[in-house]
């Protein structure tokens, strides 16, 4: 098991995390358990602990419940094809924009070209049917936004503003760059916070909460998103101990006056002014004003970021053990593949059986160790019960895994033939999200 310091997330490899609660100590992610009890009615994966931890999921959860403007933002590099892994991430999209998230998803063209090397064409092919048809199938609404990362102008401009606040040497501790690494990787790697921040553009109606679904080896992205956009302010809020400190970040002296402004609008009265700092001298609350300095800073035509939020899911172990991934075909199912090919692939997949099935009536499986049952758990179960029952049968020995994997195999083929149909249904769809074939 990898030790807290062996814990490395890289956005780019295939890095299998052992221990996913080292996450939580190293990079400060917070465990999800302690904020499922406060959602009414969570999704699927976050009940069955595939979510399994976040960053600020607090503010989304808020704006949710008072049903205030939030975003859900995520993408998919359009590399290869799209299977059961990239479909968790579809799937936690759409739950937020059923949720009332104004939901944006990117295809990562400009990344998929800067650092795989697949030519415009093949990333527009790619992007269509793999990823945009297979979304849309799977209940993507039209009023969401979808667009390619190259023909999206604001995105680039945002890019190009977020580059002037990172430095190479930043970037490159954590993205591992070096002398020889392209120009254009590093602008993809500004371009995907571009994507993340996004949404709280004022074309979007300004700034709101964020969350971006994404699987553990993305956390780099986030931190670094996260700092852009602390950067991007004008003004840093911070509670001190007897009072509030507001320090201008290269503000010019019109917003320093508006802020002051704005305060004693709100009611806030010993106010003292210096030369690059205000300071307020009287019980208050650090959100409140936050929220009114960020308001400030929009009527001045600047950013005002919110630091976006994040889940995290675990990955699904792939058919043939280890990590799913998609140079390894056999390994994973993907949603355009033929059914029966599909099913022949669960029949030959690794479960967590025994060796005799003597020994597996004797011992019980080993469900917890089992790609077949994580099938089932994260995509072909939407029973709890049934999924309980499943996982006792499975340890109690009474649950063969010929019989298992054969009843797996029935229902993936079931579920692909089902959603290659609803894909040919969307792909008339694609002019209501503004996708020209
Ligand atoms: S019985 Fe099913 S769930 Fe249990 S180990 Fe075998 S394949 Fe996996």
């Amino acid at each position: 098991m990898a030790t807290a310091m062996e814990v490395k997330l890289d956005p780019w490899g295939q890095t299998q995390v052992d221990d996913y609660t080292k996450l939580f100590e190293e990079f400060g992610i917070s465990s999800f358990d302690e904020i499922l009890p406060r959602i009414d009615y969570p999704q699927k994966y976050m009940r069955r602990k595939i979510i399994f931890g976040h960053r600020n999921y607090e503010f989304i959860l808020k704006a949710m419940q008072k049903h205030q403007p939030f975003s859900v933002m995520s993408g998919f590099m359009p590399s290869g094809r799209a299977h059961f892994g990239h479909m968790m991430v579809m799937n936690e999209i759409i739950w937020h924009q059923q949720c009332g998230g104004d939901a944006f998803v990117a295809i990562a063209d400009m990344e998929a070209h800067a650092v795989r090397g697949i030519s415009w064409d093949l990333c527009k092919e790619l992007g269509i049917n793999e990823y945009i048809l297979s979304l849309i199938a799977l209940g993507f609404e039209p009023k969401g936004h979808i667009y390619f990362q190259s023909r999206n102008y604001d995105l680039r401009d945002l890019a190009f503003e977020l580059a002037v606040e990172a430095n190479f040497s930043e970037v490159s501790a954590i993205y591992g760059f070096c002398g020889e690494t392209h120009i254009a990787h590093m602008e993809s790697v500004m371009a995907q916070s571009a994507d993340i921040l996004q949404p709280q553009l004022s074309k979007y109606s300004g700034p709101k909460p964020v969350v971006i679904p994404v699987g553990a080896d993305q956390d780099a992205h986030i931190r670094l998103t996260r700092d852009l956009a602390y950067r991007m302010r004008k003004f840093l809020v911070e509670q001190r101990p007897s009072y509030v400190s507001i320090r201008g970040k290269a503000a010019e002296p019109k917003l320093i006056e508006a802020a002051i402004d704005r305060l004693k609008e709100a009611g806030y009265n010993k106010i003292m002014r210096y030369e690059e700092h205000i300071d307020i001298l009287e019980p208050s609350i650090l959100g409140e004003i936050d929220e009114i300095i960020r308001k400030v800073e929009v009527e001045y035509g600047e950013f005002g970021f919110i630091p976006p939020a994040s889940i995290y899911h675990r990955f699904m172990t792939g058919l043939t053990g280890g990590k799913m991934s998609s140079s390894k075909p056999e390994s994973y199912i993907g949603l355009t593949e033929a059914p029966d090919k599909a099913a022949e692939k669960i029949m030959k997949a690794i479960t967590g059986g025994r060796q005799s099935l003597s020994e597996q009536k004797k011992l019980g499986g080993e469900p917890e160790r089992c790609s077949i049952y994580e099938f089932l758990l994260f995509h072909l179960s939407e029973n709890d019960g049934e999924m309980r029952e499943i996982f006792e049968e499975c340890r109690g020995g009474k649950r063969m895994c010929g019989s298992c994997k054969k009843e797996v195999a029935e229902r993936i083929w079931l579920f692909l033939t089902e959603h290659q149909r609803a894909r040919e249904v969307a792909r008339e769809m694609l002019p209501e999200f503004g996708i020209n074939i």
